[in-house]
């Protein structure tokens, strides 16, 4: 049995609360709307609140997955919402959001895996808020291409699929994904619209080694993808995949040189950069190169 590792201090933040937090969070409960922000308390969230960015969590708050590093519940998934990218739009438009990231729980009890809520929550937010960039963060829809088809359709500013982790350990972080089928959803969405910028996210500190990430660098380039997220695994709880190591922010630093090197269009890497942190600059980047 692996020690738990002592958290450093580049890792240690306060979270502080605001008004304007409680209120927020009270319009998700009224809404019955769940975020990612709240749900894995990211470190970030007053600074991404108040920067006008948020990550809404659709299609319930139960997986039909378990990944090893994942906080989020496991079970039988609650019955689909149909009015959910209704209320979403609503809530984005009162949090005058200027970049909105949907994402989902993996919905692998339904035939599209939940593709068809994604487009609707895309097109009911543009249709409030013409101004505001729509990211969605998808699951692999277990590589199926039709429900891929669906998302592209709806045209978001941004195609974000998380590989997670490089491919030696994918196994064994997140049992049902495929690190081939992550690359191929991602060459996919390419072909299919080629215009929108792809985005993906490796975690530190499971076990990879330097060489693992950088061949997961190439593994991504080599399926055009244009934005880069790394960030630290941290355990969300004891039973959670143990952190191996904590890596060094002078390290994040050098993976970020070696992303942008290999031609990313934006990498965001530090030890709490998440998927959607600073998203709205790297849309930006990504969009005007
Ligand atoms: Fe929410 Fe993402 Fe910002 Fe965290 S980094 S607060 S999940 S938008
Ligand atoms: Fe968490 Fe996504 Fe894995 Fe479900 S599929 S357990 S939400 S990481």
């Amino acid at each position: 049995q692996q020690e738990t590792l002592k958290k450093p201090d580049w890792l240690r933040i306060k979270l502080a609360t605001d008004g304007n937090y409680a209120e927020i969070k009270n319009m998700m409960r009224t809404k019955t709307l769940h975020t990612v922000c709240e749900e894995a308390r990211c470190p970030n969230i007053y600074e991404c609140w108040s920067n006008r960015t948020a990550t809404f969590m659709i299609l319930g708050d139960i997986c039909t997955r378990a990944c090893r590093f994942c906080a989020v519940k496991t079970g039988m998934p609650t019955e689909l919402d149909l009015d959910e990218p209704e209320r979403v739009a609503e809530a984005a438009e009162q949090m005058n959001l200027q970049h909105c990231v949907v994402t989902s729980v993996a919905r692998d009890d339904l035939k599209d895996g939940g593709a068809s809520i994604f487009a609707a929550t895309v097109h009911a937010i543009r249709k409030r808020m013409p101004f505001c960039r729509v990211e969605v963060l998808i699951p692999d829809f277990l590589g199926n291409k039709d429900a891929l088809q669906i998302v592209m359709d709806a045209n978001p500013d941004i195609l974000n699929h998380n590989v997670e982790t490089v491919e030696r350990l994918s196994d064994r972080v997140r049992a049902k994904a495929k690190y081939s089928r992550t690359m191929e959803l991602l060459s996919r969405a390419k072909e299919m619209k080629p215009k929108i910028p792809t985005k993906s996210s490796i975690m530190l500190g499971v076990g990879e080694e330097w060489d693992e990430i950088l061949q997961t660098m190439d593994d991504l380039r080599a399926n055009d993808v244009n934005i880069l997220t790394l960030g630290q695994y941290l355990q969300p709880s004891p039973s959670h995949l143990k952190v191996v190591r904590y890596v060094h922010p002078d390290e994040f630093a050098k993976l970020k040189e070696e992303g942008l090197k290999r031609g990313f269009r934006h990498v965001e890497s530090a030890p709490l950069v998440r998927s959607s942190y600073h998203a709205h600059e790297q849309t930006d980047s990504a969009h005007a190169a």
